[in-house]
Order: structure tokens, then C-alpha cells, then sequence
């Protein structure tokens, strides 16, 4: 499913990858999706449910029912909610996402279905892509039988705003999505992840979707070896520090421009996560512990011992 993909999103397609190809199903119940470009975002999701019903081999060929169906965007469970797609026909609200659609969202999960469902939550609106839409939506050549085919126009895929997605929706979702039926998948596209309630962001794995723009990609690798952070367990700093190092040699990357990185990446999380006042003080005081760690360096210590500092920093 999450073959050909360039290197840009090597860490996100071996994340996904790992979720659907375990036996047991292992993709999270509420994921967030966020950055620059929600044509990927929205990729993956359709990939995601892909990867998780499929009953062939899982490869982006497959032509299995599932596969059909979810390229098709004819999926019964795999559903698109905006406040242009999934809403039935009394429902008069125009610029939202309406408390109308979560109640319908809540009676399907009443009753059990044997597929793993998927609801993909964004903004969305009917019409012609602009240049720059074109160029994302070109990217990813296989998208055309994914996108859901609006009625006239194009279907332009959009980021949640709190505008379009109220917290007063979003949280009447609060309990199906702490606590969903088996094999329910929410996930939420976002070009910030500040833009979804912090209620619903703190009961879901986060994931940045990688865009075009070069100094994103900068930080790519972190997402994978810091995807437990804050939580990385000091048995891994051993194994942090060796990735770290190679990464340097591999990369030709000297430590203070991985340091560099990390604070990048560091800072984007802070970002997202500003009401969150531990983790805000955790990460502010590991961009001031990196920044010491940079001053060894220019002291001329060996690059193990930097990285081994950079991760006892990451770990502890
Ligand atoms: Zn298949």
C-alpha cells in the first residue's frame, strides 16, 4: 500500500505501513494528521483504510473488493465528513460541521460491521484547484480515483479550522472516539494541529504529513525516532545516539545541524501543543539543554559524545 513514495515520507509510510501489515489490527483509534499539504494528508487516510481492509496483498495494485471500493470512494464505512460530504439531506447547515452529522456518525457505531471503519474528518468546498492545489493534487498520480467526486466542480480537500469543525462537534465526538467500537479509525486533517480541540488532540496520535517545501523535510527523519517523545524510554538512548551518529556520516550532516533539527522539530511540536503546560516545560528546557550540548561541540568534543548527550537529553 505504501510503496513508490519518495523519500520525503519514508518515516510516515513505514509507520503506516507497520499499523496494516500486523496481524492484529494495530491502527490507532483517533489519529491526527497535520502539515502543509492536506492532499497528502487526505492520501494517506484513503491509504490507511486501504491498508486496513484490504483482503488481497495490500500492495497499491490490489484489486481486491475493498480496494475497489475505497478507490472508487464507494466504501460503505470509509467516509469522508465535511461540511460539504456525509450529510444527509434535512441537514441545512451550510459552513460547518454539524452536531446533525456527529449523531449520525454515533448511530452507526451502535451497530457492529465487519469492516474497519474509517471517518475522515476536513474541510473541504466544491471548485476549480487553484495552481498551486493542482501541483499537490498532481503528486500523487493515483489520487484521481480516490478523491470523492463532488457533483459539478473539482473537490478541493481543506485543513479543519476551529471554524468549520466547533469544539462544540468535536467534542459531542469526545466519548466515541476515547472510546470507540473495534476497529473504528477517526482521522483529522490539519494544516495545524492547533486548529483541532485540545480535548480531541490529547486522545490521538499526532503525525506530521510532510509537504513540499525542503526545509520541512529537514526534520522528516525525527518524526519516527521521537514519535514517543516526550516519553522515550532512557533504555533508548543507547540506540538514539547510534542512530543519531550514523545519520550524521550517512547524511553528511554534522551534529549541530542535527541539533539544529531537533530544536526545529522541537519547536513545531511546542507549537502544536501550547496548551499542554508539562510538555511545553519539558520541551523548553531540551532546546536549552541541546543549545549546551551545541556549546560542546564548538569545544570541540568528539561527535559520540554529543550524541550521546542528545539523547540522554531526549530520554531522561
Ligand atoms: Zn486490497
Amino acid at each position: 500500500m505504501f510503496e513508490n513514495f519518495d523519500e520525503k515520507y519514508s518515516s510516515v509510510t513505514k509507520l503506516f505501513k507497520a499499523m496494516v501489515e500486523k496481524n492484529d489490527n494495530k491502527v490507532p483509534n483517533s489519529l491526527i494528521f497535520y502539515g502543509p499539504d492536506v492532499f497528502a494528508q487526505y492520501n494517506f487516510a484513503m491509504l490507511l483504510a486501504r491498508g486496513a481492509n484490504c483482503t488481497g496483498d495490500k500492495t497499491q495494485n490490489c484489486d481486491c473488493q475493498n480496494c475497489r471500493w475505497i478507490k472508487a470512494n464507494e466504501h460503505p464505512e470509509v467516509m469522508t465528513v465535511s461540511k460539504i460530504n456525509s450529510k444527509s439531506e434535512h441537514d441545512t447547515t451550510k459552513t460547518v460541521i454539524s452536531i446533525n452529522q456527529m449523531n449520525m456518525i454515533k448511530d452507526k457505531l451502535v451497530i457492529s460491521s465487519d469492516y474497519h471503519r474509517f471517518f475522515i474528518f476536513c474541510d473541504a468546498e466544491e471548485r476549480p484547484f487553484t495552481k498551486d492545489e493542482e501541483a499537490k493534487y498532481k503528486n500523487f498520480a493515483f489520487l484521481e480515483q480516490n478523491f470523492p467526486k463532488a457533483e459539478k466542480e473539482n473537490w478541493v480537500p481543506l485543513g479543519l479550522t476551529k471554524k468549520s469543525f466547533t469544539d462544540l462537534a468535536a467534542n459531542s465526538l469526545l466519548k466515541s472516539i476515547e472510546e470507540p467500537p473495534e476497529n473504528v479509525t477517526f482521522i483529522f486533517l490539519s494544516e495545524n494541529a492547533a486548529n483541532i480541540i485540545s480535548t480531541v488532540v490529547s486522545r490521538s496520535q499526532v503525525f506530521y504529513i510532510p509537504g513540499n517545501s525542503k526545509q520541512v523535510f529537514e526534520y522528516d527523519f525525527l518524526t519516527e525516532i521521537l514519535k514517543n517523545y516526550p516519553k522515550i524510554d532512557v533504555k533508548m538512548a543507547v540506540s538514539l545516539s547510534d542512530f543519531l551518529l550514523k545519520y550524521s556520516e550517512e547524511n553528511n550532516k554534522s551534529m549541530s545541524e542535527i541539533i539544529f533539527s531537533i530544536q526545529t522539530y522541537l519547536k513545531e511540536l511546542l507549537k502544536q501543543n501550547s496548551g499542554n503546560i508539562l510538555l511545553k516545560k519539558k520541551i523548553l528546557s531540551d532546546i536549552e539543554n541541546l543549545q549546551k550540548a551545541n556549546l560542546m561541540l564548538k569545544n570541540s568534543f568528539k561527535d559520540i559524545v554529543a550524541a550521546d548527550e542528545i539523547a540522554y537529553i531526549l530520554t531522561k
